[in-house]
């Protein structure tokens, strides 16, 4: 019979597609690996199962164990796949913009999930990183796979993927693009292709703000991809280039490619196409760019496939007149995001309210631009002013001490209607376009900007 022993035996051997419909404007071949197809439904099933066949090898895995890791999902689900056959327990800890999908599709395998905040450092004590650390020491017979550090992650993807591809396309690639999250894929592969043939280019895709393509690391929208350190699996010597892709981009590749194909890939996979289009263009027909799609969009059905959170991040445009144009008609002499930090006292965000004539202004933890994440409160001059009245010594405490909850948001693109739903309940909202945060409109700027367009000859 043709049937595999066990499911990890079907790990790997993924197919390869041609993206005929994503690639007409340019000339060379483009090329999908599909590690949509593994059990696991991503590429990161490979190194979960190196990875513990590894530990298992040298006793650093024992009988019974559990297994703890900071995983963003899909080594999660690759993790707890291999533990589910060979009888271990699993614990993750995820960042909280994981799609929640993903965090249940951890638990439906039966693994623990713990959820920690995006916004601190990766050295904070409720940092994803710093808590799986803690309960790797204090478990007893925990092992923790260690993905960022640990040299079988990049090594499965050298020993199988890379093979493959050189198979399929019968050693004809000249480019290969591939995501950067561990960088043990676009390492692992990258590697075992240029070992084939140095002229090989090996381009990484990341998204805008990571350390990759240069940023400070600051959170982004899409995941799985960019780093706020350098992970020792990513080994930049074999990394030609890396191409920054915005949030938008990446999402918007990735639905037109899931129209346009019928092939449903997750955000990093837009963000990898966007990436090879941009390295495609002006190459010659004879060119075989590969591209590495990590993983499905099933676990982003809530998120970059909705079109309401789509519209409340500002990725999507309403007919008709939307908030950008209340925002753009508004004074051109106020900055764009008008903010003050946790740290500055109460004197200074009184200064920078009257300066600008604003009247509430977003908290935030980084100078713009910044991400919703970093968004940490709100303050209002009504409040700092009673606040003020009742204690003068008020005004020399830090902004953080005395802030209200952040302002409620509404999209760039969506229809003023939209706003002014939000601002039923709050005098203000927080304008996001793209994901970032760029302006604040009040319940006066709505009412200037209807009456506006409600006058004749207006
Ligand atoms: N995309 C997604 C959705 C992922 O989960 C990952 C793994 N973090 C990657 C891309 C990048 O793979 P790697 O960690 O090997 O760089």
């Amino acid at each position: 019979m043709d049937v595999a022993d066990d499911l990890l035996a079907l790990i790997g051997n993924t197919p390869m597609v041609r993206l005929d419909r994503t690639a007409r404007n340019v000339d060379c071949h483009l090329l999908a690996k599909l590690e949509l197809y593994n059990p696991g439904f991503s590429s990161k099933d490979r190194p979960a199962l190196a990875m513990i066949t590894a530990a298992e090898a040298d006793g650093r895995l024992q009988p019974g164990g559990t297994i703890v890791e900071p995983t963003s999902g899909n080594t999660g689900v690759g993790l707890a796949i291999v533990a589910a056959r060979r009888g271990y327990s699993c614990i993750f800890v995820c960042p909280d913009k994981v799609a929640p999908d993903k965090i249940a599709q951890l638990r439906a395998y039966g693994a623990e999930v713990i959820v920690c905040p995006t916004s601190v450092s990766p050295d904070h004590p409720d940092s994803y990183y710093s808590v799986s650390a803690r309960l790797a020491r204090e478990l007893p017979k925990a092992w923790k796979p260690d993905q960022y550090h640990n040299p079988d992650n990049p090594r499965s993807q050298y020993d199988t993927t890379g093979p493959e591809i050189w198979r399929q396309t019968a050693g004809r690639i000249t480019h290969f693009v591939c995501g950067v999250g561990t960088g043990g894929t676009i390492s692992g592969i990258g590697r075992y292709l240029k070992e084939q043939d140095p002229t090989i280019q090996v381009i990484g895709a990341d998204p805008v703000g990571s350390v990759y393509s240069g940023g400070s690391g600051r959170p982004y929208l899409v995941e799985g991809i960019g780093e706020d350190f350098w992970p020792t699996t990513y080994d930049p010597s074999v990394v030609d280039q890396v191409v920054a892709i915005s949030d938008a981009v990446s999402f918007s590749t990735a639905r037109r490619v899931t129209r346009e194909e019928g092939l449903l890939i997750g955000g990093s996979g837009g963000t990898a196409i966007a990436a090879a289009l941009r390295i495609a263009q002006g190459l010659p027909a004879d060119a075989v760019v590969v591209v590495h799609i990590p993983d499905s969009g099933r676990g982003y059905l809530s998120k970059l496939y909705d079109d309401g959170w789509m519209s409340d991040h500002g990725f999507l445009r309403a007919s008709g007149t939307t908030v950008g144009d209340l925002v753009r008609e508004r004074d051109p002499d106020l900055p764009s995001l008008v903010h003050s930090h946790p740290d500055e006292t109460v004197r200074t965000a009184i200064e920078i309210l009257r300066e600008y004539g604003v009247s509430q202004m977003p908290v935030v933890k980084h100078e713009p631009p910044v991400v919703l994440a970093e968004v940490v409160g709100s303050v209002d001059e009504r409040d700092l002013l009673g606040a003020a009245v009742a204690d003068s010594g008020v005004l020399d405490q830090p902004v953080g001490s005395v802030m209200g909850p952040p302002l409620p948001t509404v999209g760039i693109g969506e229809p003023l209607a939209a706003a002014a739903a939000r601002l039923q309940s709050a005098p203000a909202a927080l304008v996001l376009d793209g994901g970032h945060p760029v302006a604040v409109v009040s319940r006066a700027d709505l009412l200037g900007a209807i009456a506006r367009a409600g006058a004749p000859h207006s």
